[in-house]
């Protein structure tokens, strides 16, 4: 049976696993070899030239990084990929294999990652590129400015960060493409067990493979998923532009990948009990999660995503101020203060000092993003103890802010 006939978990766990002349080890070796030699100058030629398969130099492939790709291209049903040092670059790649030149306009969904937003407005802005940020929750006027702007591209996320909106990507898709646009998804925080982007009408696909992909914090990358359409520009990208994913990076997110079914699943049981018992306590002004129904885009969630998979983050509004955030930060013992998501250990980020820290007041306004809210990308931890621990910081800031008042009273 060929392996496009295994279910998903399977997949995750033998996907992309090479064969190897003589001996077949289970776990995949590691090729750190910068240049491979030829058995001929004949082939050589033929290896450089494309004809056939095999690697010359590492910045051109590398056994890991294909293994990887290889993996990650069957998840996400795409039929080419590239691996790419970062997340960031992997966005990087997916603007220039959709040929965005000087005087295209950009469509940014507002709920992206900060720094994806500041790479167009900042970057590719440079070259003369114009940046349009858009609200897709609201589809009517997302519609009326893709007919103004026709804009090259449009690059959006599965579950936007920190407020996990579920955007309705069927719809989002068919209004991209009557506008002659190409679709940018980034699946990052969704992986490809709860969305399958490409299979949805979206263009390209991009991961920060940092995150749940590699999933023990040990390892930056990206991975951009895409059509045959776009595999000339996307190897283009790596092979000039270099940014291509380290040979150990490649192996230890391969290896994250064997086990991102049976992560990811905990990680997402965790996240709904924690939302639930965060709420439940009533000491937050508001808790997000995409499947609790008091979330703004509970029923697109209800519609697009699997039942049990409302995805690893929760966001958390503290009320108060800047400084009743850090002293919840202070006082946490068991989750840790830290950036970035999809790690086995929970990790609470504030936006406003780290992911959306380039964004003005104002934009981060707009974006519903308050002072004191923040963000819990759940772990394996019990979840009881996280809820334990996230509760006592909570308490302890919000005393010290009352004991403020009255003090000012
Ligand atoms: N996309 C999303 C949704 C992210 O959260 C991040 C990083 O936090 C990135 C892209 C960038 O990835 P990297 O940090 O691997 O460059």
């Amino acid at each position: 049976m060929g392996e496009k006939a295994w279910q998903r978990n399977t997949l995750l766990v033998h996907a992309g696993t090479p064969q190897i002349d003589h001996i077949q080890p289970t776990a995949l070796p590691i090729f750190p070899s910068t240049t491979y030699q030829s058995e001929s100058a004949e082939k050589l030629d033929q290896l450089m030239a494309g004809d056939i398969p095999g690697f010359s130099y590492a910045r051109h492939g590398n056994p890991n990084v294909q293994a990887l790709v290889e993996a990650v291209k069957q998840l996400e049903g795409a039929e080419t990929g590239i691996a790419t040092a970062s997340g960031m670059a992997a966005i990087d790649a997916a603007l220039y294999a959709t040929h965005v030149r000087p005087n295209d306009t950009v469509l940014v969904s507002q709920d992206v990652y900060g720094a994806s937003l500041n790479l167009v407005g900042s970057i590719w802005t440079e070259a003369d590129v114009k940046l349009i940020v858009a609200d897709l929750t609201d589809l009517a006027r997302f519609e009326s400015l893709l007919q103004e702007h026709k804009p090259r591209s449009v690059l959006m996320e599965t579950l936007s960060n920190p407020l996990l909106k579920v955007l309705d990507l069927p719809r989002i898709e068919k209004l991209v493409h009557q506008a002659g646009s190409q679709l940018i998804v980034d699946n990052t925080f969704t992986t490809p067990l709860m969305m399958q982007p490409l299979e949805l009408g979206a263009d390209i696909v991009v991961h920060s493979a940092t995150k749940y992909f590699a999933g023990h914090g040990d390892a930056m990358g990206g991975v951009v998923l895409a059509s045959n359409h776009y595999h000339d520009r996307l190897v283009q990208y790596v092979k000039l532009r270099g940014a291509v994913l380290g040979v150990f990076e490649a192996w230890l997110i391969h290896r994250g990948l064997r086990t991102l079914g049976v992560r990811f699943e905990r990680q997402c049981q965790n996240a709904a009990q924690i939302a639930q018992s965060l709420l439940d306590a009533q000491v937050f002004s508001r808790v997000f999660y995409p499947l609790l129904p008091n979330h703004p885009t509970y029923s697109t969630a209800k519609h697009l995503l699997p039942p049990t998979l409302g995805g690893g983050v929760v966001t958390l509004d503290l009320g108060g101020s800047k400084d009743t955030v850090f002293r919840f930060l202070n006082e946490l013992k068991l989750v840790a203060s830290a950036t970035t998501v999809g790690d086995i250990y929970t990790l609470c980020l504030y936006p406003v000092v780290a992911s959306h820290r380039n964004q003005t007041p104002k934009e981060r306004d707009a974006m519903g993003i308050t002072d004191s809210m923040v963000r819990v990308s759940v772990g394996l931890e019990d979840p009881e103890d996280v809820v334990r621990d996230i509760i006592q910081a909570a308490k302890s800031a919000q005393q010290r802010d009352d004991s403020v008042i009255m003090q000012q009273d």
